[in-house]
């Protein structure tokens, strides 16, 4: 069974529309199914193959016995299947931007600029990892050791609709080039991602059993494989919502390990000093970008009260000089793709109606745009209280609150109460402020003069009730690999 689309250029993409479970594309076990949805027009593109728990069965029964082959296969072969995997990605780059533009409404210009290039990065960084993830030699009394660092076995991954095939790759590079196979259960709002990357995984000679992919909900196929006793690990991405149940899953089964990537609401602190013209850039960027629907939105914006007004005056002013072009994704011209789903857009319009109820000062947007597919208005609102929802709750659209502080400290304390601590942005052109400021915000990430830039050799995650864990960077192959230290007795002579 498979499922073609419409992609860039009228080009006819197919996709299988099977759970890919041990290199083979198959129906789920009970004939269910998930709906495609086109975010830009609400049509219905088909249906795909949901798993359900003996789907999850399967995909680990199929893991387990690529486990037993993978682990023993050296670190550059594994490296090899690796980044012939990334060069695939390469290739159909085109083919996956338009799957991501069709399925969750993110500009084809955008995946094609970051999503896909990061996930490129992500798998050849990794690569150039298999032949270095070494232990320690220790002395110790009487004799001496060494660690070295393993698999963990059976790993689950669970994946969200925003950028998901970077999210898939930030976890899928690290997992299996540290021995483990993996399962992932892709978001029930962008599965057409996850079943061209599974191909590719195929055709990438990785053998069966260390990818699995499948699509299904959460309650069902997420719940499943967070509760299953065989799995070893959980590597989340998403809701805190679904983080807390995905802990108590595996709380109650196997005490497997979690980590959490979960909401943000990052403060972008914008101090007197500053460069004004690339603060008003990447705070609009912060917030825009992805139509804000991105963990790492720069949603709170403070300004030193010195420069409020002009700030504002000219935040005003740029949003105006670039009026967005709100349509088809695919097309190049679009400037604006729709939010992702019908319920995300009611949540972002409930929110711009609760702005605009509390007080604060609409500067610009607040509407819907059009009456078709799922589309809002860049959003900000200016003068937000500290305690205003819009200011404490994490929206995921492109809306913006607008706040002014006197001191540095002031800042810093309105910056650190929240129970969010993912990502934050400060601009500012004294070096020691930067520095003070950096040091005493409690997030797991923090821009200086931009805004969330991304590398895969730095570490992305939060802290506080953003989660835990990392992707990306040295510190994920800690989160994917346990560590045994085998001690050796030294016998006097005799
Ligand atoms: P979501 O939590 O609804 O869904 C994420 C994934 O979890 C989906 O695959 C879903 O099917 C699954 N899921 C839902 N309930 C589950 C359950 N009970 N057990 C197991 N799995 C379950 O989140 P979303 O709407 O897809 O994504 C938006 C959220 O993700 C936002 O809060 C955003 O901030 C966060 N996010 C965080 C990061 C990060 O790196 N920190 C990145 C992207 C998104």
């Amino acid at each position: 069974m498979s499922l073609t689309i419409s992609g860039i250029q009228r080009r006819q993409i197919t996709v299988p529309t099977g759970l890919f479970i041990h290199n083979e594309f198959v129906p789920s076990s009970t004939g269910q199914t998930l709906v495609v949805e086109n975010p830009a027009t609400g049509e219905q593109l088909g249906t795909i193959s949901a798993a359900g728990p003996e789907d999850i069965n399967a995909a680990v029964k199929s893991a387990k016995a690529g486990f037993e082959a993978w682990k023993k296969v050296s670190g550059p072969a594994r490296a090899r299947l690796i980044l012939k995997l990334a060069d695939l990605i390469e290739r159909d780059a085109q083919e996956l931007a338009s799957l991501e533009a069709v399925d969750c409404g993110s500009l084809f210009t955008d995946s094609m600029g970051m999503n896909i290039p990061q996930s490129i990065g992500c798998l050849r960084y990794y690569a150039g990892w298999a032949d270095k993830i070494d232990g320690k030699t220790l002395s110790m009394d009487g004799g001496i050791a060494y660690t070295h660092r393993e698999p963990l076995g059976v790993c689950g991954a669970i994946v969200p609709w925003n950028a998901p095939l970077m999210i898939t790759i930030w976890k899928l590079a690290p997992a299996i080039v540290t021995g483990n196979t993996l399962i992932i259960k892709s978001s029930e709002n962008s599965p057409l991602y996850a079943l061209r990357l599974a191909e590719l995984i195929k055709e990438a000679g990785i053998p069966a059993g260390v990818v699995n992919i499948v699509a299904g909900d959460g309650p069902n196929a997420g719940q499943a494989l967070s509760e299953h006793m065989e799995v070893r690990k959980i590597a989340f991405t998403g809701s805190a919502i679904a983080g807390r149940k995905i802990m108590q899953a595996a709380a109650k089964t196997n005490l497997k390990k979690v980590s959490l990537e979960l909401g943000g609401k990052g403060p972008s602190i914008v101090f007197d000093d500053c460069d004004l013209e690339n603060a008003l850039l990447w705070t609009r960027i912060g917030i825009t970008a992805n139509n804000g629907q991105i963990c790492a939105a720069g949603s709170r914006i403070y300004v030193q009260d010195s420069i409020y007004d002009r700030f504002i005056e000219a935040y005003k002013k740029a949003a105006a000089d670039a009026p967005t072009v709100a349509g088809n994704p695919l097309d190049p011209t679009t400037t604006k793709g729709p939010v992702v789903s019908r319920v995300q857009h009611e949540k972002i319009l409930d929110y711009i109606r609760q702005g605009k109820e509390c007080g604060a000062r609409l500067l610009f947007g607040g509407e819907r745009i059009g009456e078709k597919g799922y589309f809002v208005q860049n959003t900000a609102f200016a003068d937000v209280g500290d305690d205003a929802t819009i200011m404490r709750e994490e929206i995921f659209g492109p809306v913006a609150s607008i706040a002014k502080f006197s001191t540095e400290e002031e800042v810093i304390f309105k910056a650190n109460d929240s129970a969010h601590g993912l990502s934050a942005a400060i601009f500012t052109n004294d070096v020691n402020r930067a520095h003070r400021v950096t040091q005493a915000l409690e997030s797991g990430q923090v821009t200086v003069n931009a805004w969330a830039m991304l590398s895969p050799n730095v570490p992305f995650g939060g802290v506080k009730e953003s989660g835990f864990g990392r992707d990306m960077g040295e510190e994920a192959l800690e989160g994917w690999t346990q560590v045994k230290a085998v001690k050796y007795h030294i016998l006097p002579r005799l």
